[in-house]
């Protein structure tokens, strides 16, 4: 198996449509965060955040995502870690990035300002277009655990602040409430009024998430389903349909999802014909990146050069950009030489 060709890969024009915000932050924005507040950082340098980062099984997980997304309080913060993430995405080849955001989280749980969090946020992304000139848009996600007249007035929310950066309405967590409560209308409105719609599904549960999640919120794109391996009928559909699952390997394995990425079924899926793009995720508490996560699936799937570009158009043309700019950059992926 030859080594992975990081600067190839790097060249390569790509987008990353599986990346949440308020977990792209890294260990130097994190203390820069903790000191513009007064909060004691869990360590006093980036090395020991990054080991801090590196949590054991799920609560370990969610206590440091809140509390490095404790750290998000003013409009800056916001606009700091979108700029931040997106000069890293930049230093990796990406020209574009879909930031998922939880708005639920801000707007519910917090009972933030979204008009404040979003101006923030399309500050930073304002900032780093200027300084790199990489696009990027921004999806709010709903979370389950609050249930759908919760989604429902997180929704109003979204709507009520229309953004030509808020493109998609998402969902995220786990699906405990989903046949129990109905976010098909949720999702019904959002499209009414002018957003796409994605989902997680898939990621620990198996198929019938997918299945779920196209049926009831129309979901034009799947995050992770890899659980849609346990059906070849959902595979096959995926595959007729050309929906692409923004998959993740390194946070399936952090999470659990699967036991390591020799279990991964990132194989299989691209064997099958499933149309796939990479994500990281939570890159900080996952320890990987979009270009590691490409270097993952060359080692996981045995890829050629030219795969690599396939996972990277399939990136570009599977995004909620505009069809100019989607076929700027894949004109630009077609002259990266290996
Ligand atoms: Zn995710």
């Amino acid at each position: 198996m030859p080594d992975f060709p990081t600067e190839f890969a790097r060249s390569m024009p790509k987008a990353e449509l599986h990346v949440h915000l308020e977990g792209s932050i890294d260990p130097r924005t994190t203390l820069a965060l903790a000191e513009r507040h007064g909060v004691a950082p869990p360590a006093d340098d980036e090395q020991g955040i990054r080991e801090w980062l590196r949590f054991d099984g799920f609560p370990s997980f969610l206590e440091r995502y809140f509390f490095v997304c404790g750290l998000l309080r003013d409009p800056d913060d916001f606009a700091l870690v979108a700029e931040a993430y997106l000069l890293s995405a930049h230093a990796q080849g990406a020209v574009h990035v879909e930031f998922h955001v939880s708005s639920s989280h801000h707007i519910i749980e917090r009972g933030a300002d979204w008009t404040e969090i979003l101006g923030g946020v399309v500050a930073g992304c304002e900032r780093a277009e200027s300084r790199v000139g990489i696009s990027s848009l921004l999806i709010p996600d709903l979370s389950p655990h609050l249930g759908a007249a919760a989604a429902e007035q997180a929704l109003d929310v979204v709507l009520e602040n229309p953004h030509p950066r808020v493109v998609a309405l998402g969902m995220g967590g786990p699906s405990d409430t989903w046949r129990t409560d109905d976010y098909g209308r949720v999702f019904d409105r959002a499209r009414a009024g002018g957003l796409h719609t994605v989902s997680h599904a898939g990621e620990h549960g198996d198929a019938w998430e997918v299945i779920h999640a196209l049926d009831e919120f129309g979901a034009e794109r799947i995050q992770h389903g890899i659980g849609a391996m346990s059906d070849p009928d959902v595979v096959a559909r995926l595959v007729d349909s050309g929906i692409a699952c923004d998959v993740c390997p390194r946070s399936n394995v952090a999470l659990a999802a699967v036991p390591d990425l020799d279990g991964h079924p990132l194989p299989q899926m691209l064997d099958a014909g499933m149309v796939v793009t990479l994500g990281s995720d939570d890159p900080p508490l996952f320890a990987t990146s979009l270009l590691d996560e490409y270097a993952n699936a060359w080692q996981m799937c045995k890829l050629s050069a030219d795969d690599l570009v396939g996972l990277a158009g399939n990136s570009l043309s599977n995004s909620f950009a505009s069809p100019e700019m989607i076929d700027r950059w894949l004109a630009d992926l077609s002259d990266v030489s290996f």
